[in-house]
């Protein structure tokens, strides 16, 4: 099938969107009316005409996509899981399946290649696939709020032409800020870029590159005019094939062990001035820019990490008999499970407040981090509870608990520390005050 095959035909066939009358008619039609926790395609109005609808509330594409992906996951997915993260390698034919669904494109333009979705279409497509793999999630998430949103954003006409359509087909990206000595002091880089006629020559070490196993191309923070401070900072696009630029061996880890995480060194790589993203000296811009829109895909990925984690524990927890009755009807466990369900619902609240808050382009930094923040508590205390509720069998690899476990831990890391996302709630705080 073509890049964006399967979501162009849903987006043939979803024609009707958020706040149209033909959408609210539809949805009024729809039986299921106060069912809270489930997503619903309908809106309230006002009596201004004004639509209020609850944060669930989906337009018919969302859905549609949403569903196409649950079954994607089940699928393709599901049954490579295990091994996946046994071998500590991506599947071909998951990468290959992500292409050819479309979802490396999510809400790139279809001129590009893309399937033109909404960036809350993202946000549903990281969560489902998290419910299933948070390796395989990851992959889609970088590439759509990431790599995809660079280019988009800050690529002139022709680096678009050039890059997206591949990265929409066939093509990962890698976004290269972390060095050895600077994590949460992200700006302090020491990659360098020196200008040499009308090339640049970039010299210096990244760390922790997700994916610099497959990608074919790497968006590369590195310092044009360290007398400037952090406001040196550019954006470089270089290609994987570009001499001296070099892939070191990817790092044995805890979780998400599908994904490829490596150091990538960059030994005098000459780059055209062409291949400067945006304007030279707002390379930190960029990375604070796009980091506030990928935390909210981070946490969608918790989120369905969390969700996916409770979903395969309950039915357990419901058929496990011990004292002559299940252990889910036992009150001290009904409670304990009751209140890890109103932590999931409330991650997903916040995630998707901020989801909304970003694509309608309100403020949403602060909500961004609050999202992320929050999402990695819950899967980190979602994931242990299940363990305890399912006991013995909880703590094997027969059963998947522990594998959600294990790739939780990377939320409170990635995209800046849970620290750093209460430093950015506290500084929006302080500007409120
Ligand atoms: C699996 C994986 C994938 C990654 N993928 C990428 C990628 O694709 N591209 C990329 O550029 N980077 C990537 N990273 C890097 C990641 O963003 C950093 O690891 C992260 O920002 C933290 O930096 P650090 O590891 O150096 O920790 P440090 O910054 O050394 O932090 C250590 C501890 O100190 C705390 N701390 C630091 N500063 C403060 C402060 N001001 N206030 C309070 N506490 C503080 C932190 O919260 C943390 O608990 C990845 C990392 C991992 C593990």
């Amino acid at each position: 099938m073509a890049a964006a095959g399967a979501l162009s035909s849903l987006r043939r066939c979803g024609k009707l969107r958020w706040n149209m009358p033909p959408f609210i008619n539809s949805c009024m039609r729809q039986p299921s009316f106060f069912k809270s926790s489930k997503s619903e395609a309908l809106p309230n109005l006002t009596s201004e005409g004004v639509t209020c609808a609850p944060l669930q509330t989906f337009t018919e594409e969302e859905i549609m996509i949403k569903e196409m992906v649950k079954k994607f996951a089940h699928e393709r997915v599901l049954p490579l899981v295990q091994k996946m993260d046994a071998d500590a390698k991506m599947d071909d034919s998951v990468v290959q399946g992500l292409f050819e669904q479309g979802l490396m494109g999510i809400d790139l333009d279809p001129k590009y290649g893309g399937t033109g979705f909404s960036f809350f279409s993202t946000i549903l497509v990281v969560e489902e696939l998290a419910k299933v793999d948070p390796s395989v999630s990851l992959m889609c998430e970088l590439q759509n709020t990431l790599t995809n949103k660079l280019f988009t954003t800050y690529g002139t006409e022709e680096q678009k032409q050039t890059y997206l359509p591949r990265l929409a087909k066939d093509m990962m990206g890698s976004f290269c800020l972390s060095e050895p000595g600077s994590g949460s002091d992200a700006f302090s880089l020491k990659t360098r870029a020196e200008k040499k006629g009308d090339y640049y020559i970039i010299s210096g070490s990244k760390m922790w590159i997700s994916f610099a196993e497959h990608a074919g191309v790497f968006l590369v923070m590195a310092n044009a005019n360290p007398s400037a401070g952090y406001k040196g900072i550019t954006c470089f696009i270089v290609d994987r094939n570009t001499e001296g630029l070099h892939v070191g061996k990817k790092e044995d880890k805890l979780g998400i062990r599908a994904t490829s995480t490596c150091p990538v060194t960059f030994e005098n790589v000459k780059v055209p001035v062409t291949n400067v993203l945006g304007q030279v000296g707002q390379g930190y811009k960029y990375a604070i820019g796009m980091l506030n829109t990928g935390r909210i895909g981070i946490a969608a990925q918790m989120l369905g990490l969390a969700q996916g984690c409770f979903d395969h524990t309950i039915p357990y927890t419901k058929e496990r008999s011990q004292f002559g009755k299940s252990t889910f009807d036992f009150q001290g466990m009904q409670h304990q499970i009751a209140q890890v369900a109103v932590q999931i619902e409330a991650a997903r609240l916040l995630t998707y407040n901020a989801a909304r808050l970003a694509e309608s382009g309100r403020p949403f930094i602060k909500e961004s981090s609050m999202a992320k923040y929050y999402a990695a508590e819950v899967a980190t205390l979602t994931t242990s509870k299940c363990i305890e509720w399912m006991g013995g069998v909880g703590f094997t690899k027969d059963y998947p608990i522990e594998k959600y476990y294990r790739d939780c831990k990377i939320g409170t890391i990635y995209e800046g520390t849970s620290n750093i996302q209460l430093n950015t709630i506290a500084k929006c705080i302080a500007q409120e005050y």
